[in-house]
């Protein structure tokens, strides 16, 4: 029988988190790597963290002289 295109290829693979933790799986795709996972998304943890590399959050309190350590 001919191998057919509508059947790609299911080979074990590897995800990478950022955060460390690898998942072992399958894909048609092979290994590749992720931002986030249910080991380190907050949404999972709990525990809110926010991405803000620019300082934004900081800009924001200040501009309405918000006092984060009063919460
Ligand atoms: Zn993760």
């Amino acid at each position: 029988m001919k191998a057919s295109a509508n059947h790609p290829d299911y080979i074990s693979t590897k995800i990478t988190c950022s955060c460390g933790t690898i998942y072992d799986t399958f894909s048609t795709k092979g290994d590749f790597a992720v931002e986030v996972c249910s080991a380190c998304h907050p949404y999972y943890t709990g525990k809110q963290k926010i991405v803000d590399a620019a300082g934004r959050v900081d800009r924001f309190n200040k501009k309405y002289k918000r006092d984060t350590a009063a919460e």
